[in-house]
């Protein structure tokens, strides 16, 4: 598991440096929540939440206890199909895991400032790479599954979920009805 997460970087600054050119007009300045606020799905995989949920393991305890409130809420409204901020967002409208963020969260870019009747603008070349990008995380965590940001942290939240992943176990059958619910994907190809 820990060459699997030392990987994820590589994978991650590989992206960073083969987008580079393309994303330099980028319009995006530190304290603009626009992505994180009006959040649509942020797809990890299971090894991105895992290094998110030891990053928030080492938080101080009220700061964990209000994430849970927090995420447990968000959850709700999600399931009952409204979107809702993400909630590493802090007050000061800075991610609380930047270091540590997914790739859902490092692909976003826009090269116009964007408000609700301007969605970000990203060029197709970059989504291209995006999506190969995704695939190559996918193929790394091949015992996982990718989903929504508090999803899959819920998912790894679960002991037995937690001791198959860990264990390198692939039982698809424990999240099934979860998965199917919650649109979660089988990160490896089956059969
Ligand atoms: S993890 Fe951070 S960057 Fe990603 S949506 Fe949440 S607050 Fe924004």
């Amino acid at each position: 598991m820990k060459e699997k997460l030392a990987k994820l970087d590589k994978i991650y600054t590989r992206f960073e440096t083969d987008s580079k050119e393309l994303t330099q007009g980028r319009a995006c300045n530190k304290g603009c929540s626009f992505c994180c606020s009006a959040a649509g799905s942020i797809d990890i995989t299971t090894l991105e939440g895992l290094r998110i949920r030891r990053a928030m393991e080492k938080m101080p305890k009220p700061r964990q206890t209000t994430l849970t409130k927090a995420f447990r809420r968000e959850i709700k409204k999600r399931e009952a199909g409204t979107e809702a901020p993400c909630p590493f967002l802090m007050k000061n409208k800075a991610c609380m895991i930047y270091e540590i963020r997914p790739f859902s969260c490092r692909r976003i870019y826009s090269a116009h400032v964007c408000d609700t009747d301007n969605p970000p603008a990203v060029s197709r070349k970059v989504m291209d790479m995006a999506a190969d990008t995704i695939k190559a995380l996918q193929k790394l965590d091949d015992t996982g599954y990718s989903g929504h940001l508090s999803f899959i942290l819920y998912m790894l939240s679960v002991p037995a979920f937690f001791e198959t992943y860990m264990g390198g176990d692939f039982k698809p059958e424990e999240i099934m009805d979860f998965g199917k619910s919650h649109r979660i994907v089988i990160n490896c190809k089956m059969g």
